[in-house]
C-alpha cells in the first residue's frame, strides 16, 4: 500500500513536471516523412533541430520539414525563457512511395560527360544555394494554390527506372500542360534564382517562401521574374515548357525546407477542375 502509495506521488510528479516543461512547445499532429510540421512557442524560447536554431515568427510560429527517408525517430530541443533545455521527441508517419518506369531518355541525359558532369555540379550548388536562404519572409503561412492546373503525370517520391536502370527517386510533383501555359506563384516569395537551361531542370525557377520554405519550378519555357522580384500568390511568375530532361511539355515543381525535399501534395488541396 505505501508502495503503490508512493509510486502514486512519483507519477504525478513526473506528470506535473513534465506538463510544465512543455506546456509552451506546441506541435501539429501526425507529422510525416516528407511533410512540413508547424509548431509554436511563447516569447523568449529558442528551438533547436538538431544543431540549427529555427526561426521563430512574430507570432511565435516555426516550421520544420522532413526529408523522403529521414529516421522516424526526431526530436527538437526547446529553451525557456530562463534558459532551461527540454528535450521534445516525436515520431514521424513513415511513407511508402511508388516506382515509376520512365522510357525513350536520350544517351546524353543518361550519362552525361565529364564536361557534362562540370556543368551539373556547378548547376547543383547554384540551386543549394538559393534553398540555403533562411528570410523572415512570413508566406510560409498562406494556404498553397496549385501553379498549374492539369494531369498529374509524376508524384513525389518515386523510385525511378529510367530506360530500365534505377536512379534517383523523383522530388518534385509534375503537372502535364501545354507549352506556354501560365505557371502562377502557389504563394507570395522573393525570386532568389532564375536560370534559363540546366542540364537537367531547363529553364529553372526558385521563390522563397520564408523560414528557409522554398519553391522551385522546372523545365520552364519562360521565366518572366528576375531575382529580387516581390511576388504575390496567383501571380504569373514563368510558362510552362519541356526544357532539360524531359519526355514531355509539364511543370515539375518542388517545395523544399533548406536541403530537405518536401511533398508539394501536402500543401495543397486535391486538384478539383482540369483544363
Ligand atoms: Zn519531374
Amino acid at each position: 500500500m505505501r508502495d503503490s502509495l508512493f509510486h502514486l506521488i512519483l507519477t504525478v510528479f513526473f506528470i506535473s513536471i513534465a506538463m510544465s516543461s512543455f506546456a509552451a512547445l506546441q506541435l501539429e499532429d501526425s507529422p510525416t516523412q516528407s511533410g512540413l510540421l508547424r509548431g509554436h512557442v511563447d516569447p523568449g524560447e529558442q528551438v533547436f533541430y538538431a544543431e540549427q536554431q529555427l526561426k521563430i515568427a512574430p507570432d511565435g510560429s516555426f516550421i520544420l520539414g522532413f526529408g523522403r527517408d529521414v529516421t522516424p525517430r526526431q526530436s527538437l530541443t526547446l529553451i525557456d525563457a530562463g534558459g532551461v533545455k527540454h528535450i521534445h521527441k516525436f515520431t514521424l508517419k513513415q511513407r511508402k512511395y511508388d516506382i515509376q518506369r520512365i522510357n525513350g531518355i536520350s544517351k546524353q541525359m543518361m550519362n552525361p560527360s565529364e564536361d557534362d558532369l562540370k556543368r551539373i555540379r556547378k548547376e547543383a550548388q547554384q540551386v543549394a544555394k538559393a534553398r540555403q536562404q533562411d528570410s523572415d519572409r512570413l508566406n510560409f503561412q498562406e494556404s498553397f494554390i496549385w501553379p498549374v492546373i492539369g494531369r498529374i503525370s509524376g508524384i513525389y517520391g518515386s523510385q525511378r527506372i529510367l530506360n530500365g536502370e534505377p536512379r534517383r527517386p523523383h522530388f518534385g510533383i509534375d503537372i502535364a500542360a501545354p507549352k506556354g501555359t501560365p505557371v502562377k506563384a502557389p504563394a507570395g516569395g522573393a525570386v532568389t534564382m532564375v536560370h534559363n537551361g540546366m542540364f537537367f531542370s531547363g529553364g529553372t525557377l526558385i521563390v522563397d517562401h520564408g523560414h528557409g520554405l522554398s519553391s522551385s519550378f522546372l523545365h520552364l519555357s519562360k521565366i518572366l521574374v528576375k531575382v529580387g522580384d516581390q511576388v504575390a500568390q496567383g501571380e504569373t511568375i514563368a510558362q510552362v515548357g519541356a526544357t532539360g530532361r524531359v519526355t514531355g511539355s509539364h511543370l515539375d515543381w518542388r517545395i523544399n525546407w533548406f536541403d530537405q525535399r518536401l511533398d508539394p501534395a501536402f500543401f495543397v488541396p486535391p486538384m478539383t477542375q482540369e483544363p
